[in-house]
């Protein structure tokens, strides 16, 4: 089979323990995607890793092999999420949607485990409802606490959980979005939750659903600060490993497509299980999301979106046409280093977040400026990189018509607008 490795990998998959062989997609070497450079930086060596993704034969987790430790790449976090107008929206829709189903007050408990900025439980403390964040980089905490958000700076696992539990603290409520995917030990973290979760409350977890990401060509999402990429199958299994049940499932629009799961303790019989939880299981399965053969065509459709776009590309050059970039997210650096795009195509890029701003991409040293940018330059082609959020950015910079100026967007292939 052309998808098994042919290095003798001794990988083990980091839910069940089973020797990762067989490969999904293989986007070569790149550098660690938040790591924006300083102009000093440039003239320096710069750390490239392996964005090799597997899938486990027994669980069908896919996943990457861990290379950098999660204190590396999560102590100086640069993404802060309060920069996202519509991500903003959503999280604020989500805690009215979870206060009135599962009647939180103001003697609950909310935790949210990566709670980055505070940009959601800010929501629940505006509603009086006690929170505590739990974010490991430094940072990003010390944002949420300036605006009322009580942060544990901590990596949060079994450990931490028993330590909450000694405490007092249990909670009613558990979120955790876009984190799943970026834990190293996912049982260490399941695990956890199960410890802290009291007796009849919820987990809710959003994550890219490894469908979408598969079935829309979404090989940007694949990063080094996300080990691990689910199905809902996948996901009902780890959460079953740990004495919880999947018992309702939402799909959103986010992050090019996601879910967000409900979970509580197996022995929880007030909260059934939902038509929508056992139709996309089903879904699954009918779609082959436990057979192998299911997994072995992606690698073969990334290579061809690589070359339409890089094909698009090198047209729009020949042309002379000048073409800036929009955003700086972690999905770009990946499209752009597996695609080798660096200034020849892109002139600059621009990012609404000033912590980027006069920072170089990681891997291309693709220039960072202010959005302001573009109305200077005018560029032919305004090339989206957070194409995830397209839609809003063409909507933010419908100027550009005025000089007769396209948008592209790479994903799922290359499209001009
Ligand atoms: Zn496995």
């Amino acid at each position: 089979m052309n998808n098994m490795s042919p290095k003798s990998n001794s990988s083990k998959c980091r839910f069940c323990g089973e020797p990762l062989h067989f490969t999904l997609v293989d986007l070569g070497m790149s550098p660690l995607c938040e790591s924006y450079l300083s102009l000093e930086q440039l003239n320096q060596m710069e750390p490239f890793y392996p964005l090799h993704v597997y899938v486990c034969e027994n669980c069908y987790l896919a996943q990457l092999e861990e290379y950098v430790s999660p204190e590396h790449i999560f102590t100086e976090y640069a993404y802060f999420s309060s920069y996202a107008t519509s991500w903003l929206q959503h999280v604020e829709s989500y805690t009215h949607a979870m206060i009135d189903r599962f009647k939180l007050n103001q003697d609950s408990f909310v935790v949210e485990v990566a709670s980055n900025d505070g940009y959601l439980l800010q929501y629940f403390v505006q509603s009086g409802i006690p929170v505590l964040g739990i974010e490991p980089a430094k940072n990003v905490a010390k944002v949420a606490i300036e605006k009322g958000v009580p942060t544990l700076t901590e990596f949060f696992g079994v450990k931490l959980a028993q330590q909450l539990r000694e405490e007092g603290k249990q909670a009613d409520l558990i979120a955790g979005n876009n984190v799943l995917a970026q834990v190293p030990d996912i049982n260490d973290f399941v695990g956890g939750m199960k410890i802290l979760l009291k007796p009849g409350g919820v987990i809710t977890i959003e994550f890219p659903h490894l469908m979408r990401l598969m079935q829309e060509n979404q090989f940007d999402t694949i990063y080094h600060e996300h080990f691990s990429y689910f199905s809902f199958l996948t996901a009902e299994k780890i959460f079953a490993g740990h004495g919880m049940t999947l018992f309702d499932v939402e799909e959103l629009p986010t992050h090019g497509g996601s879910l967000r799961i409900y979970g509580k303790h197996e022995d929880d019989d007030h909260l059934p299980i939902t038509d929508r939880a056992r139709e996309l299981h089903d879904r699954e399965l009918k779609a082959g999301f436990t057979q192998m053969a299911c997994y072995s065509a992606f690698g073969e459709q990334v290579k061809e979106t690589k070359r339409k776009l890089l094909n698009f590309l090198i047209e729009a050059k020949r042309e002379g046409k000048s073409i800036a970039g929009y955003g700086a997210p972690g999905k770009g650096n990946t499209l752009l280093n597996y695609c080798s795009i660096r200034t020849d195509f892109l002139d600059y890029t621009v990012d609404r977040n000033p912590y980027k701003q006069g920072k170089f991409l990681p891997g291309t040293h693709i220039p960072i400026y202010p959005p302001e940018k573009i109305q200077e330059t005018k560029p032919d082609y305004i090339f989206i990189l957070p194409w995830n959020f397209k839609d809003e950015i063409m909507e933010q910079m419908a100027g550009i018509r005025e000089w007769g100026g396209h948008f592209v967007v790479p994903i799922p292939e290359v499209k001009v607008y």
